[in-house]
């Protein structure tokens, strides 16, 4: 089972920094150690638990990268050269015959050069003539149009790294090496529900006061598109004494448990206190907007984390402190957030010392530079705002202003899965 370790935790002052609440879920949060070997068709976003080391090189062995007409880099001259055709290569060829000196070879991309070969003339570039001879222009350099043996990958070198979440690309890589399965980490076990009296899933009735539970699903989701194994445990009521049990119960069978709402100060909040009933609060409060709120805490070894309960505060602070938990848990390497340089079309005002997530909108300008447009209503329970967006800009702790012009970190929302 993951561990986070419950050692002593530092949490001196009200508001913790988004980096400090990373560093401290680095240091604390163990991976996952099981494996698994699953097939390339189900390899895409696991957790590579072993580097992968070329058992061959890439391209195997040395061919043309063109169809054309292979010659010895020797024979080239500063003038038109006239050569006989002799033989015929194509992709897949399993013999061949050497290329004669003062000859040329018909072939094709991907067949491996003839023996003798090194230069391969485009067929765009050449005449034929009616004797079976090809008319080679001037001008070309030896070693031209030629792929060599191990030019991509050289065998034995660390191709894919532990820790790696494989992308459709490594997958091909893995294929390209001949291999049919690769060893990854197990996927983590995803508690998650949502608390508060006010909640009703969706497909049941809705008494007045009564809104459907959103987050759950989209933190589901988002779970889900980092590989997790996600368990819906559904709506706890908001009480400390249900909740210290769903959680303490949770914490057996489960890596991390994520919930949402029930996390600020009010006397109905009461997964801090919870939390604390059942295990140790490791992070609570963070200096961050929409999201201040949030609770991290171990129960058994197992991470809890609280989201607040503002959709939009869910979704941030799912993107800074859920993401590299899970990475963490799944023994993935870090996977850092880089924010793209792209110009601010909007004016905003910040307190200093917080850091900000602003819901943006991107269009090219008048003089077609990309520029990022903010949403223009500011609620955090607005699920419209994440929709008709295309992601956050990113307004760090030291900033305090932004106009028109200014170049902001623009995060889309495709990044944080
Ligand atoms: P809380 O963090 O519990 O104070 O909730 C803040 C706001 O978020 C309230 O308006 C809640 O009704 C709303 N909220 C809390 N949980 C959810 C949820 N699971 N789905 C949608 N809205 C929620
Ligand atoms: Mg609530």
């Amino acid at each position: 089972m993951a561990q986070l370790s419950d050692d002593c935790f530092a949490f001196n002052g009200p508001l913790m920094s988004v980096d400090d609440a990373v560093a401290i879920i680095a240091a604390r949060v163990a991976s996952v150690v099981e494996t698994e070997n699953v097939g390339l068709l189900h390899a895409d976003g696991r957790i590579l638990a072993a580097d992968i080391v070329a058992p061959l090189s890439l391209p195997p062995f040395t061919n043309s990268a063109v169809d054309g007409y292979a010659v010895r880099g020797a024979d080239l001259s500063s003038a038109d050269l006239l050569l006989p055709v002799s033989g015929r290569v194509q992709a897949g060829a399993a013999s061949m015959q050497p290329l004669a000196a003062r000859h040329a070879m018909r072939i094709f991309t991907g067949a491996p050069m003839p023996e003798g070969a090194d230069t391969v003339f485009m067929q765009e570039d050449v005449q034929l003539d009616d004797a079976g001879n090809v008319l080679l222009p001037p001008g070309l350099k030896a070693g031209a149009n030629v792929r060599p043996a191990g030019e991509d990958v050289a065998r034995g070198m660390a191709a894919l790294r532990a820790g790696s979440r494989l992308r459709p690309q490594d997958v091909a890589l893995v294929a390209a090496f001949g291999l049919t399965e690769v060893q990854v980490r197990r996927r983590i076990r995803v508690a998650v529900f949502s608390t508060g009296n006010e909640l009703v899933s969706p497909g049941t009735s809705r008494g007045t006061a009564q809104q459907f539970d959103s987050n759950r699903f989209m933190l589901m989701a988002l779970l889900s598109r980092l590989g997790c194994d996600v368990a819906d445990l559904g709506i706890i009521t908001d009480d400390r004494v249900l909740l210290a049990a769903a959680l303490k119960d949770a914490a057996g069978t489960h890596d991390l448990i994520l919930t949402s709402g029930g996390v600020s100060t009010g006397e109905e909040d009461h997964v801090k206190a919870a939390v604390e009933s059942v295990g140790s609060l490791v992070l609570w409060r963070m200096a961050i907007k929409p999201g201040r709120p949030v609770a991290m805490g171990i129960i058994d070894g197992t991470p809890v984390i609280g989201l607040p309960g503002n959709p939009v505060a869910s979704f941030v602070t799912f993107a800074h402190v859920v993401r590299p938990t899970v990475f963490a848990l799944a023994g993935a390497s870090p996977q850092t957030l880089l924010p793209m340089p792209l110009r601010a079309a909007f004016n905003y005002r910040k307190k200093i010392d917080r850091r900000e997530y602003v819901r943006v909108s991107l269009r090219t300008g008048n003089d077609g530079v990309l520029e990022a447009v903010k949403f223009p209503r500011e609620g955090a329970g607005m699920l419209s705002s994440l929709i008709e967006t295309d992601g956050l800009v990113e307004l760090r702790e030291q900033v305090t202003d932004v106009s028109p012009g200014d170049v902001v970190g623009f995060l889309s929302y495709a990044s944080l899965g």
